[in-house]
């Protein structure tokens, strides 16, 4: 048998079953693999060592008398946005460090009701505002494939920890590109279902018409177990759709044959890097091999798609953070002289750069003397954007293209630029004002690190993303190479 970090989720389920470990001792496993290695990459923000050895004792107990489920007693991480009872969640801010939250996430309680174990919580960029992991107050997260490069943001401790064989799998939340990104940068496999797929109930609002949790795995068949999970009405979150969740596990080795693919032009124009274009081009021909038909397809506002995110995210983000006043949880500065100076210093002490940042350039698009400037239209080009994607859907099944402009970039490299940083965003964030689901698959290597294909799919059409992902890695085995060697 494989070192048991080396297993999938499915792999895992079905030993457990046969009784050939307990969910004890693949826990124990995980808790002492982070013990002597979350220094180096600092995935996790807290680990629950407790709490997993007594939910992976009930699993045992549940195994023995004959109970199964696909995540009954199997270890996992959550990203640490999720509100998870009795466990501190921080949301990677110092605004948060005191924080331990008197509910669970929605995604929370469904995870823990089928028995999964959870581990702990994963580092994140601070309010999922990043793509490097730099912007966490509690310290950037190492990509495992090249400890000097950024593994990937906001979801990068997910991703690292999957990525590590810290946990075999990982919730994530994808606002602009916050599961798909990190996935490529670290070669896992990353869902972000369609909005209103997964409840937002208890998950920490960034920008609430874009936020959407999602699976961090290995395989696509990972992916999709932790969808049928995750997934489904809630009627605690009002903008959750009330659509009958099909076993995303039951399609996934359909043909492909006939599948037509869009290619964008606009994600393979001079500014995409040569060797990362060809990298993609060759995962493509796979996609070919298996029957799928690639067709040349356009998305004319895509280049709209970043300065319509950077006003609209930073607009919701303002609104949404104001509830962190001192007043009702998590930091509070020392002393303060009156209501005013409670306000302001604790927002001032207790927030990073990045997210004063947007909630500047929020609170100025949201402004009545520039509001119709700003904030109302870039809701006009949202429209655009997403009427692209629905013109290209009458043509096509699947949208593909890169993940990212680039592969994992050195620590630093674009922490002094934000719009360079804006930029990495560039082929993920036009989902999010869509709504779309999309996955981020790994797909080969350029300078010995991991490339993502990404694959946008219809809306609600996850279980066809899934099935073209899965029939991929029935052909590839870039999701089977690992950087970790012990
Ligand atoms: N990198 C993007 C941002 O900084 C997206 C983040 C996300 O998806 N949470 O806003």
């Amino acid at each position: 048998m494989k070192p048991l970090h080396e297993l999938t989720i499915a792999e895992i389920q079905l030993l457990l079953q046969q009784k050939q470990f307990s969910s004890r001792e693949i826990t124990g496993h995980f808790l002492d693999r982070i013990a002597q290695q979350n220094s180096i990459y600092n995935c996790y923000i807290s680990v629950d060592n407790d709490g997993a050895l007594n939910a992976a004792d009930a699993a045992d107990k549940a195994i023995a008398t004959g109970a199964n489920g696909p995540l009954l007693g199997v270890p996992f991480a959550h990203k640490d946005i999720f509100c998870t009872q009795g466990v501190k969640t921080t949301c990677g801010s110092k605004m948060l460090d005191n924080f331990i939250p008197p509910y669970d996430a929605t995604v929370v309680a469904k995870m823990k009701a089928e028995g999964a174990v959870m581990l702990g919580k994963t580092n994140m960029d601070e309010f999922a505002m990043g793509s490097s992991n730099e912007t966490s107050y509690f310290g950037s997260v190492k990509n495992p494939w090249d400890l000097e490069t950024v593994p990937g943001g906001s979801s990068g401790g997910s991703a690292a920890a999957v990525a590590a064989r810290l946990a075999p799998a990982a919730t994530g939340t994808d606002t602009g590109g916050s599961i798909r990104q990190p996935a490529a940068l670290c070669g896992i496999t990353g869902l972000k279902p369609t909005y209103g797929r997964v409840s937002r109930y208890g998950m920490i609002a960034f920008a609430s018409s874009l936020d959407q949790a999602g699976p961090m795995t290995r395989t696509a068949e990972d992916a999709a177990i932790l969808l049928n999970s995750m997934s489904g009405f809630d009627a605690k979150d009002s903008t959750c759709t009330d659509i009958a969740v099909p076993d995303y596990t039951a399609t996934l080795n359909q043909s492909i044959k006939g599948l037509k693919i869009g290619i964008p032009k606009e994600y393979f124009d001079e500014r995409l890097d040569a060797t990362m274009a060809a990298t993609v081009q060759t995962a493509l021909a796979e996609l070919e091999k298996l029957g799928a038909i690639l067709v040349d397809i356009e998305l004319p506002n895509s280049a709209l798609s970043v300065p319509a995110y950077y006003v609209i995210a930073p607009a919701e983000a303002s609104s949404n953070l104001s509830r962190f006043d001192g007043v009702r949880y998590g930091y509070r500065c020392d002393n303060p002289k009156d209501l005013e100076d409670l306000y302001t210093r604790t927002r001032t002490e207790g927030f990073g750069e990045e997210v004063k940042r947007r909630i500047l350039v929020g609170a100025y698009a949201l402004s009545a003397g520039y509001y119709d400037a700003y904030y109302r239209k870039a809701q006009q080009v949202r429209r655009l954007i997403k009427q692209d994607f629905v013109s290209a859907f009458e043509k096509v099944d699947i949208i593909a293209g890169p993940t990212s402009p680039s592969p994992a970039f050195k620590f630093g490299e674009k922490g002094d630029d934000p719009v360079a940083m804006y930029l990495e965003d560039i082929y993920t964030i036009a989902v999010n004002l869509a709504g779309l689901p999309a996955m981020s698959l790994p797909a080969g290597t350029m300078n010995n690190m991991p490339v993502g294909l990404q694959l946008v799919g219809n809306y609600f059409a996850e279980q066809q993303l899934l099935n073209t992902a899965h029939q991929f890695q029935t052909v590839t085995d870039w999701h089977h190479q690992s950087p970790v060697t012990e």
